[in-house]
């Protein structure tokens, strides 16, 4: 059997010298927690569960979802993005019901970038943008994220010849792996670039309900004509523990929005529909308290294993969203030989920062979407191994 040639374009999977040392300790009968995977470990939000129940009985929600949506989830998203955002959306035109974010990012870069077309990355990134970029036959155009730059891509260094080639902008403000965050005057420099050249924002806001010690994350569409260039992706699977659920919606510039919709409406249906009701009950709860309670859940993880990393002698500042802890590798390790170490040496799963692109080489990942006991455990084992085991 010969796959089509672009399979063999997607990236090697990194992980499987990971997964092998794993397995290797599982069968030694070691217990190896996980500090890898980002997926909340707290309950779904309880207006979800009572409406999916009540939903599932009724066999209206039995048939064919409708490509784009219920007319009343999408108003539901409407409404929640006046009472989070202060920003107006029209639900025909400017939403669209998505089977999580995952699946919105993917059909969006394929309705919008192939060959010769540039689709601008920042690196590193949640991998999608850029595997469904090289998928679609577009060129994916690395921005690097660093340290020095708060990990917000410059824009201006990007020559004026890929400007005007590129047909998308990918920015994930709060970001995953790093956790920084984006300010008003980056979005609205990112605004002008992209309405000069032509190119579609999209913003991931996977992580705009996440924030700590009072901090709110802006959506891009508050920001002044962002709507004429600019859409977003709005996920309830982070905010409301809902990874499983596959619920999210695409929000903003209609032409993109109608351009995603076309693209769904000839390869997949609507949400399921309860699923789709159990999201608008969830939206129309006023969820502020619930998403507060998440968020000093995840402070306080953050806030001991900030203090357990700094004791191991590792530098890293507290990131004001996300439940990510972004760091260089100990010791001048790579991130190989670290995650490989901390597998070896204290049954701890990390993920190396290369699986989120070239910028991420020597650095590290940890979630904090673990129970506290196991996460405190899990940064123990590791300042043991470390006292114990030395890396070379
Ligand atoms: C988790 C995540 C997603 C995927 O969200 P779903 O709505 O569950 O598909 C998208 N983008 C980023 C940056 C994420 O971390």
């Amino acid at each position: 059997m010969q796959p089509a040639s672009r399979m063999n374009q997607i990236p090697p999977y990194l992980f499987l010298e990971l997964d092998k040392l794993v397995a290797k300790q599982r069968q030694l009968g070691r217990d190896v927690i996980s500090l890898g995977i980002g997926d909340p470990d707290r309950p779904t939000i309880p207006a979800a569960l009572d409406t999916l129940k009540e939903a599932v009985n009724n066999p209206d929600t039995h048939r064919y979802p409708n490509y784009l949506g219920s007319e009343a989830f999408r108003e539901s998203v409407s409404h929640w993005y006046h009472e989070r955002f202060g920003v107006d959306l029209e639900p025909r035109s400017e939403v669209l019901a998505l089977i999580g974010s995952k699946e919105g990012i993917a059909h969006l870069i394929w309705a919008m970038a192939g060959p010769g077309d540039v689709v601008l990355v920042p690196d590193p990134c949640y991998p999608v943008y850029y595997t469904q970029s090289i998928l679609a036959g577009a060129e994916p155009y690395s921005l690097p994220l660093t340290q020095e730059n708060q990990f917000l891509p410059d824009l201006k260094a990007i020559p004026e010849d890929v400007w005007k080639r590129a047909k998308m902008l990918w920015l994930n403000y709060p970001n995953n792996p790093t956790g920084a965050v984006a300010t008003r005057e980056f979005y609205q420099e990112a605004i002008d670039f992209c309405r000069k050249y032509d190119v579609l924002l999209c913003s991931d806001g996977a992580y705009l309900d996440i924030g700590f010690d009072g901090y709110r994350a802006p959506s891009v569409l508050e920001l002044p004509g962002a709507k004429d260039i600019a859409m977003e992706f709005y996920s309830l699977s982070k905010p409301f523990n809902m990874t499983g659920w596959r619920i999210a919606a695409a929000v903003g510039n209609p032409q993109a929005i109608g351009l995603l919709g076309t693209m769904k409406s000839n390869l997949d249906s609507g949400p399921f529909t309860a699923i789709q009701d159990a999201a608008r009950a969830t939206l129309d709860s006023h969820p502020v308290p619930f998403i507060q309670s998440m968020n000093a859940l995840y402070q306080e993880r953050r806030d001991l294993a900030v203090q357990a990393l700094h004791n191991m002698g590792i530098a890293i500042s507290k990131p004001q969203s996300t439940f990510y802890l972004w760091f260089r590798a100990p010791f001048g390790m790579t991130s190989q030989e670290a995650t490989n170490y901390f597998v070896q040496f204290a049954d701890v799963v990390i993920t190396p920062g290369e699986a989120y692109g070239k910028q991420g080489a020597g650095w590290l990942r940890i979630s904090l979407t673990i129970d506290t006991p196991r996460l405190e455990e899990g940064l123990e084992r590791m300042a043991r191994a470390l006292r114990h085991h030395p890396p070379a």
